[in-house]
Parts: C-alpha cells; sequence; structure tokens
C-alpha cells in the first residue's frame, strides 16, 4: 500500500485529488493545508466574490464529500513544518508526523508585502486567500478612496470591482505602463483606455514612498512627492513562492521555485512539485519558468499523479490564462515573451478585439478580449506553430474559425 501526502490546499491539490479518484488510486492519502478550509477557487478573489456576485458557498472546488469519497484524510488548518527524506516523514505544526512514500508539494505562494514606511497600518490589503477577500469586502461598503498598489491582473480587477461599486479609485504602477510584464504595449494602452473610461485614475512610473495613518493608512505619497487620499489600499505587487519547506529539506528549491522535470519530480524521485511554486523547463517555449495559472496548477497536478502511478506523463501544456474586467473577458493563449511583430484583429474602440503575438511568422500567443473562436483556435494555431499570413489573421471581415481551419489544413 502506498501512502501519499500532498500538502498544499490549493488549485494543484484538488486536481490530485480529482487525478487519484479518477485513476483508481488506492492507496494511503493525506492532504495537508495550512487554510481552514477545502480547496476553493481563487481566480473569483478579485473578481465575483470581491463583487459579491458569488457567495463563499461557490468557491469549493470539490466538496468535503468528494474528498471523503476518494479515501483522502483531510488535515485543515495545519501547517507542515519539515521534510525528512531520509525517514520519509512530513512533520506538522501541531507536532503529528506523517511517513509517506510519495509526497506531492503543492505549496502555492503567498502575496509580496509592501515594505515602504507605514507599510504596516491596519486597512492595507493583498489578496492570496479568502480571508484576504472577506476582510477587503468588510471594508469595501465603507470606503470612498480605494488605493490600488500594481497594475497587474489583480490589481486592475480589484480597480474594475472597486468602480463598479461607485469607488473613487487609483491605481499606482512603477513601471512605465500598466501589465508591462505580460502583454503588448498596444494591450497595455487598450486596458488604460478601458479603465480611463470607467473613472479610474492610472499613474504609471510612479513608486510608493510612504504610507500615512496613525492608527490605519489614510493616504500614500508616492517617491515623486504625489498624495493620494485612501480609505483602503490593495496591493498586488506580485507572488512569493512557497518554496521553503522545499530549500530545507535539499531538494533543488531556490526562492524562484522548486525546481522539477517534465514529469513534475524534484530531485528526489519520490517527491513531486506543481502548481505555482513550480520552477521548470516548458518544452515548446524551451526555457524555464513559474507559472501562475489555474491551468498550470490542474495540468501539472494531472501530470504528477499519472507519473507517481507508472504512466510516461510529461507536461507540455499550452499555458493560458484569463482576466475579467468590467464584465468583459480577456483570454490569454501561450506567451508572448520574445514575439518580433503584433498583428491587431478588431477594433480597440469597439471593446471586442484579438492581438495575435508573432515570432518568426508564427503565432506564439494572443490575447482576446470578447473573442472566444479567436482565443480557441489560436491555441491550435499556436501548437501547430505554423507560418501564417499577418493579413490573413487582421481580416475581421472573415470568421476566426474559418481563416484557422484553412491554416490548420495547409
Ligand atoms: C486574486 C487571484 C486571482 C487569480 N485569477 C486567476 C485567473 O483569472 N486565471 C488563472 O488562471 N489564475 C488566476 N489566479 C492564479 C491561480 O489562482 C493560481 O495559479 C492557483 O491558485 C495556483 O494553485 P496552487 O495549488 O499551485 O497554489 P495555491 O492555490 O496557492 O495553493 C497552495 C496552498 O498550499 C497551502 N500551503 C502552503 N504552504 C503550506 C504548508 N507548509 N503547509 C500546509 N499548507 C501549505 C497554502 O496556504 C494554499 O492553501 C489568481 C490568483 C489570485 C490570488
Amino acid at each position: 500500500m502506498t501512502r501519499l501526502v500532498i500538502i498544499g490546499g490549493g488549485h494543484a491539490a484538488a486536481q490530485i485529488a480529482t487525478s487519484l479518484r479518477m485513476k483508481k488510486f488506492e492507496g494511503e492519502v493525506t492532504l495537508i493545508s495550512d487554510e481552514p478550509v477545502v480547496p476553493y477557487q481563487r481566480p473569483p478573489l478579485s473578481k465575483m466574490y470581491l463583487s459579491g456576485e458569488i457567495t463563499a458557498e461557490r468557491l469549493p472546488i470539490l466538496r468535503e464529500q468528494a474528498y471523503e469519497a476518494a479515501g483522502i484524510n483531510l488535515k485543515l488548518g495545519v501547517r507542515a513544518t519539515a521534510i525528512d527524506r531520509d525517514g520519509k516523514t512530513v512533520t506538522l505544526a501541531d507536532g503529528e508526523v506523517i511517513g509517506y512514500d510519495k509526497l506531492i508539494l503543492a505549496l502555492g505562494g503567498r502575496a509580496r508585502r509592501l515594505d515602504c514606511k507605514g507599510a504596516n497600518l491596519a486597512g492595507i490589503h493583498y489578496v492570496r486567500t479568502m480571508t484576504d477577500t472577506d476582510a477587503m469586502r468588510g471594508e469595501f461598503t465603507s470606503a470612498r478612496h480605494v488605493l490600488i498598489v500594481g497594475g497587474g491582473y489583480i490589481g486592475l480587477e480589484v480597480a474594475a470591482v472597486a468602480r463598479k461599486a461607485g469607488k473613487h479609485v487609483t491605481v499606482i504602477e512603477a513601471a512605465d505602463r500598466i501589465l508591462a510584464r505580460v502583454v503588448a504595449p498596444e494591450v497595455s494602452e487598450f486596458y488604460t483606455h478601458l479603465h480611463s473610461e470607467e473613472g479610474v485614475n492610472i499613474l504609471t512610473g510612479e513608486m510608493v514612498a510612504e504610507i500615512e495613518g496613525t492608527d490605519r493608512a489614510s493616504a500614500v505619497i508616492t517617491a515623486s512627492g504625489k498624495r493620494f487620499e485612501a480609505d483602503m489600499i490593495v496591493a498586488g505587487i506580485g507572488l512569493i513562492p512557497n518554496a521553503e519547506l522545499a530549500i530545507a529539506a535539499g531538494l533543488g528549491a531556490t526562492e524562484a521555485g522548486i525546481s522539477v522535470n517534465e514529469h513534475c519530480q524534484t530531485t528526489a524521485p519520490d517527491i513531486y512539485a506543481v502548481g505555482d511554486v513550480s520552477w521548470f523547463k516548458h518544452t515548446f517555449y524551451g526555457r524555464e519558468m513559474r507559472l501562475e495559472s489555474v491551468q498550470n496548477a490542474v495540468d501539472q497536478a494531472k501530470v504528477a499523479v499519472e507519473h507517481m502511478m507508472g504512466e510516461d506523463a510529461h507536461y507540455d501544456s499550452l499555458p493560458w490564462f484569463w482576466s475579467d474586467q468590467y464584465g468583459l473577458k480577456l483570454q490569454i493563449a501561450g506567451l508572448s515573451t520574445g514575439y518580433d511583430t503584433l498583428v491587431v484583429r478588431g477594433d480597440p474602440l469597439d471593446r471586442s478585439v484579438a492581438f495575435f503575438y508573432m515570432k518568426d511568422g508564427a503565432i506564439i500567443a494572443a490575447d482576446c478580449v470578447g473573442r472566444i473562436a479567436e482565443f480557441m483556435n489560436a491555441k491550435k494555431l499556436i501548437a501547430a506553430r505554423i507560418k501564417v499570413p499577418a493579413a490573413m489573421l487582421a481580416d475581421d471581415s472573415r470568421p476566426f474559425k474559418e481563416i484557422a481551419a484553412e491554416l490548420l489544413a495547409e
């Protein structure tokens, strides 16, 4: 009988449970999470759960009964503090020691904190857990001025919800444009325009130097000396992978994440690492990376379970992601780093547009706003690695499904 231990209670952990059930795993399984609830969806925390459009009951990925049915022993609200590779045990914060034959680390990450003067005042929020969003929602009703630090997806999603709730919203971004790390300047421009139209004040190239307040935050001072009133501050400034357990266990991990091979195995073959915490070489893009997406957490979890159960499973999925702002759905296929040409299909002013990132004549990524056909077919075109004429992609008079079918048939 194999004893499997999963540390982590997020998207990847829930997928491991599902995969174990589907694969009819017969060993003993223990899932350890330091959160007090069963694994739940994080994307709504900055979207529909924050806005109140969905309630907490809708967040769990699987009901508690599903873990019971799969024979998974849940240990919630307790932290794993050490891994002993020689003894093959995991020690928990309450002193319990659990033996394993196989171990899967699905540790995710935590929100990077602000470290300027005043960063410890009340009224400063981060968005990683349900508890974080519950705390924000508590202050959301009375706050008039919401100041957001960081113009990435999470910050912009919170800005959209806050604006819809009638708040005065300011976004402060250190880079010279929002979403700079992940999209082309044209896409940043699209989102800057969208938020400005909706009434959000976006400042780029500005760092937060200080947060003013006595008991709680009341204003933000930027490095250039600008002052903004703020009843609440929300920072979306990145994620720190929870790699410390693996670093301490000597598992080939660094602050950048836990290194794994194409089977999601760490340097110890009986220990796997999946999801936001894993650092791996993406075979399609040929470079090392860490990905923060539900797709990656789910697909890596599947690969780890399959490989652990003796199948020849490799991780080579095409990355995809989404973001919801003002009722507009952005769907992203692939990774745009290294593109040489951007092709725009549609009019950005219509709030329905697709941006194709090309490299050497082939599509490597696509950002599709309200364009499901472009998103679905871009995935196929990227995977096929075929050269595609830019003019064909840009021809919005023809349905994209038809264009893609023609290109894929060649
Ligand atoms: C606000 C927000 C919005 C997002 N929106 C999107 C989106 O629109 N689309 C998308 O694709 N992705 C989105 N993401 C990213 C996505 O949610 C993550 O990529 C995904 O949750 C990663 O899953 P994971 O299981 O690897 O890690 P996590 O979900 O972070 O789970 C890790 C779990 O392990 C626990 N843990 C860590 N260390 C220990 C320990 N030592 N002992 C016990 N437990 C431990 C943590 O507390 C946590 O419960 C969003 C994330 C956030 C926060």
